[in-house]
């Protein structure tokens, strides 16, 4: 697989090459980075990428679900195109902050109220601040294999190694990386996902120092894997229960319904994290919540809550923003649906056919292929002896022309036609038969 890719990207390989002098790996997001060296993207248009080399890929990944309209959509980019010629920046409100802000607020259920960031990453930062500073505590309780970005009290326990138990509800969270100090670990308590009674006992003995449960109401990077039945609303009684918020981190499944996945599964969270799709492919993030709650953010009040940014509310994000969300409305959802169903039959068609074992993850546009038994329902059951399989089956697709994530998520745009699934599918059930010679 390897020296097919490296044959077909050979300018891929040179610009690498020649970044990593002034980029430590030659990029600059570690999640895009694989080996032997990532693509070099020169152009995407529609459901299409095209790489250094000229080649064409069909985009899975959407830069990792951002992109739910595919790349340069017409739409998006005239009301881009027509918003910055009045300027891209001032340290002043738009009225499209307000518009888009309307957007969010009628669509989701918890959220009364918005603020605008960046990222993803600002967006869990500022809700844990909110919910810190709301309930007077300072401890966080995350999921094992949670991903909230990257600042320093979400970074633990995202990828831990297999030898850890997670059965073990020892809360003790293990840093993913260097660099964080050792006092941020101390406010962080660390559950399996799906396991409400690891959550109680949590708060059973540290309760009173706990503000918030964040999660993903299905969690994303971790393998797309949905909630069980109950498991959210239990959460949510827990959390009434102990006086401790519940924030969910809908950054990516947002996509899942109109109203993100609290409409979807009728859990309402007293925060809310966004961002991905609500800035049309654009920087952004925004978190929200109940009225109360974001009240902290007002500065008629003293002692009001910090929260700013240079770029906060931009105008080329907030244009992208309200044209993307516009075009995301329930037929849309509805038919991303409709060619999930189509890409997650057509792979489970392949594997069954090569004997390969594994499983795909699917809720809505949103899929993971796993080399387990059976679908995973926690991190820890996404190990697998074959979990290096996923690698070899990133470079194979991508030599057939298909781009997906390393660690095998897969999610649609609105702008994908069935033929386009049904080539993924071609190309998926070439690898597997592949694949299923290397067992
Ligand atoms: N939360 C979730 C659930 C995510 O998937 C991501 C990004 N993949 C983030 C937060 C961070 O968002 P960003 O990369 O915009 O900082």
């Amino acid at each position: 697989a390897e020296e097919a890719y490296r044959k077909r990207t050979e300018r891929s390989r040179e610009a690498h090459a020649a970044a990593q002098k002034v980029m430590p790996g030659g990029d600059t997001r570690t999640i895009a980075f694989f080996k032997p060296y990532p693509l070099t993207v020169s152009r995407g248009s529609g459901p299409r990428i095209y790489d250094a080399d000229g080649c064409e890929y069909l985009d899975f990944l959407n830069n990792y679900t951002a992109m739910i309209h595919g790349h340069a959509h017409p739409f998006i980019l005239e009301k881009v195109q027509a918003a910055i010629t009045l300027g891209t920046g001032y340290a002043a409100a738009i009225a499209e902050q307000r518009e888009l802000a309307e957007i969010l607020c009628g669509r989701i259920p918890g959220m009364d109220q918005v603020r605008f960031c960046n990222s993803g990453t600002e967006a869990t930062m500022f809700a844990l601040r909110a919910a810190r500073a709301y309930t007077g505590r300072p401890a966080v309780i995350k999921m094992e294999g949670g991903y909230h970005g990257t600042h320093d009290a979400v970074e633990f326990s995202i990828a831990p190694g297999a030898e850890r138990d997670s059965r073990q509800p020892g809360w003790t969270p293990i840093p993913d990386t260097k660099g964080v100090p050792e006092s941020v670990a101390r406010d962080v308590y660390v559950a399996p996902f799906n396991d409400p009674a690891a959550v109680e006992e949590i708060l059973r003995q540290k309760g009173e120092e706990v503000a918030a449960i964040l999660v993903e109401p299905v969690m994303g990077v971790a393998g797309v894997i949905p909630p069980l039945p109950g498991y959210l609303a239990e959460l949510r009684r827990l959390a009434d229960q102990y006086g401790v918020l519940l924030v969910f981190d809908e950054v990516q499944t947002l996509r899942l319904d109109l109203g993100g996945a609290q409409r979807k599964f009728g859990v309402t969270p007293d925060l809310t994290a966004i961002g991905k799709i609500i800035g049309g492919g654009f920087p952004v993030g925004a978190f929200g919540g109940r009225a109360e709650i974001m009240a902290q953010f007002d500065p008629n009040q003293s002692g009001c809550l910090s929260q700013s940014g240079t770029f906060n509310g931009n105008r080329a994000t907030m244009a992208a923003g309200i044209a993307s969300m516009t075009l995301l409305d329930e037929r849309a959802i509805a038919r991303l649906d409709l060619l999930g169903e189509r890409l997650e039959a057509g792979m489970r068609a392949a594997i069954g056919r090569y004997a390969v074992p594994a499983s795909v993850n699917r809720i809505g546009s949103m899929l993971n292929l796993h080399f387990t038994e059976r679908p995973p329902v926690d991190y820890a059951s996404t190990h697998s002896p074959y979990k290096e399989l996923s690698k070899l089956v990133h470079l194979e697709l991508l030599n057939r022309g298909v781009f997906t994530a390393p660690r095998g998520m897969w999610n649609l745009s609105t702008v994908m036609e069935e033929t386009d699934i049904d080539q993924a599918v071609d190309a998926f059930a070439d690898v597997m038969a592949k694949v299923s010679r290397h067992l």
